[in-house]
C-alpha cells in the first residue's frame, strides 16, 4: 500500500508529495514541527502536542496554517488513509513559499505537511527489556530550545556522534555542567536515595509532553519528584537513569559514557514509571 502524505490541502502518495524551492523550511529551517504517537488507533496526548505547536508557532510569529478542529481532522484522516494502527504522525509547519530573503514575508500563507508511519512495538518492548546507553557531549544549540523547530542540526550531529558510538541516544551539557536534555528525548536520574529527577522547563529544553505527561501521572500517584538541574556526575553516578519522548515513552538506560548504571540491566523505578505511562497511554486520560 502506498503511504499518503498531506500537503498543503491534497493527500497525494509519497512519491508525488513535494514542497516548493522556495519554501522557507527548506530555505531558513523557519518551521516548526510535531510528533504525535498513535498507540492502538488513539492518539497519544493529542491536546499537549497542539498546545506546544501553536505555542511554538506563536513563538516565531508564524500564523497557523487552520484552526484546531480542521487540523484535528487532517490528523484522523492521515492515520486513516495510511491505516495506521501504532505509529506516528509528522507534521510540520513553515512560513512558506515567498523569494529567499531574510525578513518574514507578507501575505505569505503558511505551509502544512503531514506525514504518518508504522513503528514496530515489539522493537520497542526489546529496547525497553534491555536498556539503552547514552553519551554526553556538550549542548551547542540556541538559547530558544522550548520551541520546536525544525531547525536540528546540533540534535542531529549528537545522535550522529551516540550512533557512531554504538549508543542509542546522546544527552547534551550546559555549560555550567549541567544535563539540559537528549537529541530527541528528556533525561530524568533516580538518585542513590530513590529520589526522581528531571529537570525543570525553561528555555533551554524542550518542554517533552511525555514528560509532562509523566510528571502528572506521577503526581496523582502520590510519587515525589524532585524538579531540579543535574550534573553530568550525577548523571553517571545515578541508581537508575531513563528519557522519555513521544516514540521512546520511558526507556531506560543503562549505561552512560563508560558508567554501567546499576547493575547493567534496566531499574525497577524505570521499568515501573515505564509501566504507569503505558497504562496512561492505554486508558487514555
Ligand atoms: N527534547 C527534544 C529536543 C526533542 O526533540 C523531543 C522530542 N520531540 C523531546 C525532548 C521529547 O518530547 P516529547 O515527549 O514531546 O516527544
Amino acid at each position: 500500500m502506498s503511504r499518503i502524505a498531506y500537503v498543503n490541502g491534497q493527500y497525494l502518495p509519497h512519491r508525488m508529495a513535494h514542497v516548493h524551492i522556495e519554501d522557507r523550511g527548506y530555505q531558513f529551517a523557519d518551521g516548526v514541527y510535531e510528533v504525535v504517537t498513535v498507540s492502538s488507533g488513539k492518539l497519544i496526548d493529542e491536546a499537549g502536542h497542539l498546545d506546544r505547536l501553536w505555542r511554538s508557532l506563536g513563538e516565531l510569529k508564524i500564523a497557523a496554517p487552520m484552526k484546531r478542529e480542521p487540523l484535528k481532522f487532517v490528523m484522523r484522516e492521515v492515520i486513516r488513509r495510511n491505516s495506521i494502527f501504532d505509529g506516528i504522525i509528522y507534521m510540520q509547519v513553515t512560513r512558506g513559499v515567498a523569494p529567499r530573503d531574510h525578513p518574514f514575508p507578507d501575505n505569505t500563507a503558511p505551509a502544512l505537511v503531514m506525514t504518518a508511519k508504522r513503528l514496530s512495538i515489539p522493537k520497542a518492548a526489546k529496547k525497553a527489556e534491555e536498556g539503552v546507553s547514552v553519551i554526553t557531549l556538550p549542548d551547542i544549540r540556541w538559547a530558544r530550545r522550548d520551541i520546536k523547530s525544525v531547525s536540528l542540526l546540533p540534535n542531529i550531529l549528537a545522535k550522529q556522534e551516540a550512533k557512531d558510538k554504538g549508543a542509542y541516544e546522546a544527552f547534551m551539557v550546559d555549560d555550567a555542567g549541567m544535563v539540559t536534555e537528549g537529541s530527541s528525548t528528556n533525561a530524568w536520574i533516580v538518585d542513590q536515595d530513590g529520589k526522581i529527577i528531571t529537570r525543570e522547563t525553561s528555555n533551554s529544553i524542550l518542554a517533552g509532553i511525555t514528560r509532562a505527561a509523566l510528571l502528572r501521572e506521577l503526581e496523582e500517584k502520590g510519587l515525589e519528584v524532585e524538579i531540579r538541574n543535574f550534573s553530568v556526575d550525577e548523571l553517571q553516578n545515578a541508581r537508575e537513569v531513563f528519557l522519555t519522548s513521544s516514540t521512546s515513552y520511558v526507556l531506560p538506560v543503562v549505561k552512560v559514557d563508560d558508567h554501567v548504571i546499576g547493575n547493567g540491566h534496566p531499574g525497577s523505578i524505570s521499568l515501573n514509571l515505564r509501566g504507569i505511562y503505558q497504562d496512561f497511554m492505554t486508558s487514555g486520560s
